[in-house]
């Protein structure tokens, strides 16, 4: 493998201009702190980039994972062995603002868009306030908060496909919750926003804020929602009904404020967070027949998701709340 990326990288860093990190720790990319090396990180800075990026890569058969701002992965111990490709490009361009068509490059930050449709008195996004992450990465996944996900607000994108660039309409992708089927690297995204007043914008986003920093802790390290909603149900009050607030191992935590957050509340390592949602998802089963499916996604290796039902749970001396699930199969 060592030789396959050292030959993978010299053949990128001749062709590109683009930062190359080589051995980078995923904790330092994602937002649960968490995650052994990549083999190399790229940043590309520009399309050409990223398509020598993707040749090369189906060349020297390396994994490629594409990585906005790590909000919602969680990254294995042992790293990802092939190459992240960090997309971090920044542009605003709001265009024909008459009929309030915004496009944005994929790297920007959500935080960043929202306030700049707020100053501009354009309004859509504000119920999202709070969501970290970018663009990029809200489309592909299909972010939403408080009844709006930003499928809602799409236009279309431009995406790379690994072979040839497209503009993809809204209507030529299909979205569900928290998911879509877009299978490409999102390098622009066209929104459609309206026009609002700027200070009933400020308030809801104000009000968007205050909800989020009361219900969630913001302070921590998570990557968010550990488990979907699902029909008729909120993952989160399931699992606080079922007594799962506070359980542990090691430094990972299901948080006291919010039950469906698993947070890092020191050096917490990705087998933790793992056997700990895998803890929450058996008992929830257990109590209620629910089986919840994961919203986090894993990146690298982990073992294989167990059945709910197959596990056990050992109470530790070491605290009250301390679970150990023995994982079976
Ligand atoms: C405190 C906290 C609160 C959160 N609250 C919410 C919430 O209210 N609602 C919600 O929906 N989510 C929430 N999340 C989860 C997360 O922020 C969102 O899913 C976010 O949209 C992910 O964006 P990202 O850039 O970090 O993507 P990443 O986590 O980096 O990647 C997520 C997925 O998108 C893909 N991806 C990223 N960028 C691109 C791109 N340019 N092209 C193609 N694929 C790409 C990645 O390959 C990966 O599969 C929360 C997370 C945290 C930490």
């Amino acid at each position: 493998m060592r030789e396959r990326v050292r030959a993978f990288l010299e053949e990128l860093e001749g062709e590109c201009k683009g930062r190359v990190l080589i051995d980078h720790p995923l904790s330092r990319l994602t937002t649960f702190r968490i995650g052994g090396p990549a083999s190399a990180v790229f940043i590309p800075e520009s399309e050409a980039e990223i398509e020598t990026a993707f040749e090369l890569s189906r060349n020297h058969a390396m994994p490629m994972k594409i990585i906005g701002r790590g909000s919602n992965i969680l990254a294995s111990d042992d790293g990802f062995p092939g190459i992240v490709m960090l997309i971090v490009r920044r542009g605003i361009k709001g265009i024909r603002e008459n009929v309030c068509e915004v496009e944005v490059d994929a790297g920007v930050s959500m935080s960043r868009l929202i306030r700049w449709s707020l100053e501009r008195g354009l309004g859509g996004l504000e119920g999202m306030a709070g969501i970290p992450g970018t663009i990029g990465g809200a489309v592909h996944n299909n972010a939403g908060s408080r009844g709006t996900e930003i499928s809602d607000l799409l236009l279309g994108m431009r995406i790379y496909d690994g072979e040839k660039w497209s503009w993809k309409g809204r209507e030529e992708i299909s979205f569900d919750y928290r998911r879509s089927d877009i299978g490409g690297l999102i390098y622009k995204v066209k929104l459609q926003l309206h026009k609002k007043d700027r200070q009933t914008l400020e308030r809801l986003y104000e009000e968007n804020m205050m909800w989020r920093k009361k219900s969630q802790p913001l302070n921590m390290f998570s990557a968010g929602c550990v488990f979907k909603n699902g029909e008729g149900y909120s993952a989160g009050e399931l699992i606080e009904r079922c007594g799962c607030k506070g359980w542990r191992v090691g430094d990972a935590v299901v948080s006291e404020k919010h039950a469906n957050f698993i947070i890092n509340v020191g050096r917490a390592r990705a087998w933790q967070v793992f056997e700990l949602m895998e803890a929450v998802r058996s008992r929830v089963f257990e109590e209620t027949g629910v089986e919840l499916e994961r919203e986090i996604e894993l990146l690298g290796d982990f073992p294989p998701t167990v059945e709910c039902g197959e596990m056990t749970f050992e109470r530790l001396e070491s605290g009250d709340t301390l679970y150990r699930p023995d994982i079976k199969g």
